[in-house]
């Protein structure tokens, strides 16, 4: 399973919407981040101004680009989405921004892989909703400043390191998303499992739930392949027997560490034996950028106990010694 959107297959895409929660009360978990932004966004719609710029930061998978739609819903305006990736040419963004309605909310996704000059072009549409564009070209070429309606950029990141000084400083809300709890995400499961019109059992869910590496778009994904087995291998209903055997299938990793998750425990504990090694040359050793490591793999086998960050680098647990099937004692005799 990949969790980064762009590799996704138009049928994954139009699953994931039709499971995106359109209001915060459908929205699970991340309680912090929607409670500030009800009080954020209320204000705002009370005051009849756009929603300050908020930057949505945290791993692939988490609800960014929910959430944006989400806000867009709440404050009962239009809502546009667009990434980093996409916007080429300052021309690119500046058709997006004229065709805004007042207090609008337009998506950046990966907004880090801006390319600098459109960057900088949107500077000045975030801080006075002012652009300039050039008209004509050669000699009678000239740039002519176009007034924007008041919007709201919401921009999201899973890597916020990346971020410039200043595109940073423009953004007065600053929210950080988590990896979910496992009851968090069985609740997910759930509720998607209601609206696909699946049954499915409380103890299946919680498997499925633990084995999605905190993620509400690994579990969506996850429940698909599993309604497959229980369509045609069960009776349409996912049991915990169904679940298991379907994710067994799969080959899901039992605590829900990925490939890039399971390289790197394997690389510390065989290359490095065990660390404390540097997460620079954990990512040379795996082929993946040591940004992305930190960012986005690191965060989650911290969290679930698999290594340890010392002042010398990065130490395999003892949980990631038998998860592996490497003998930890041993290793600590080396
Ligand atoms: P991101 O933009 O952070 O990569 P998305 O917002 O695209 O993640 O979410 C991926 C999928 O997970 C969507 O299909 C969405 O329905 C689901 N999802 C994300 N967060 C939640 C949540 N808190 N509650 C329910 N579903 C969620």
């Amino acid at each position: 399973f990949d969790i980064h959107e762009e590799k996704l297959t138009s049928a994954e895409k139009d699953f994931e919407n039709a499971l995106r929660p359109l209001r915060f009360r459908d929205f699970s978990g991340q309680q912090k981040v929607v409670e500030n932004l009800s009080v954020f966004v209320e204000a705002a719609k009370y005051r009849g101004e756009p929603l300050d710029h908020t930057l949505l930061h945290g791993p692939p998978g988490l609800g960014k680009t929910t959430l944006s739609n989400i806000i867009a819903n709440e404050l009962g305006v239009g809502f546009k989405i667009t990434s980093g990736p996409v916007l080429d040419k300052p021309g690119d963004l500046a058709g997006i921004l004229t065709s805004l309605e007042p207090n609008d909310v337009i998506f950046i996704d990966e907004i880090h892989r801006l390319s600098p000059v459109v960057e900088e072009y949107l500077y000045s549409a975030m801080e006075d909703y002012r652009i300039d564009i050039m008209i004509d070209k050669g000699p009678s070429a000239r740039s002519i400043q176009i007034d924007l309606n008041p919007f709201t950029l919401v921009g999201a990141t899973t890597r916020s390191g990346l971020l410039t000084a200043p595109l940073r400083a423009r953004f007065g809300i600053n929210l950080h998303l988590e990896y979910y709890d496992p009851e968090t995400l069985q609740r997910i499961i759930k509720r998607s499992a209601q609206l696909l019109k699946v049954p499915i059992v409380d103890e299946a869910a919680a498997e499925i739930a633990r084995r999605s590496r905190g993620t509400p778009r690994i579990c969506n994904s996850l429940l698909r392949r599993v309604r497959d087995f229980a369509q045609v291998k069960g009776n349409g209903t996912i049991t915990p027997e169904i679940a298991g055997l379907s994710l067994q299938s799969l080959n899901i990793d039992k605590f829900g560490l990925d490939e890039i998750d399971n390289k790197i425990l394997l690389t510390i504990i065989d290359k490095f034996r065990g660390g404390p090694v540097g997460v620079s040359t954990i990512a040379t050793a795996i082929g993946e950028d040591s940004g992305t490591v930190e960012e986005v793999y690191e965060p989650f086998l911290i969290m679930e106990g698999f290594i340890k960050r010392t002042p010398r680098g990065r130490v395999a647990t003892r949980l990631a010694y038998t998860h592996l099937g490497r003998n930890y004692a041993q290793a600590d005799s080396l």
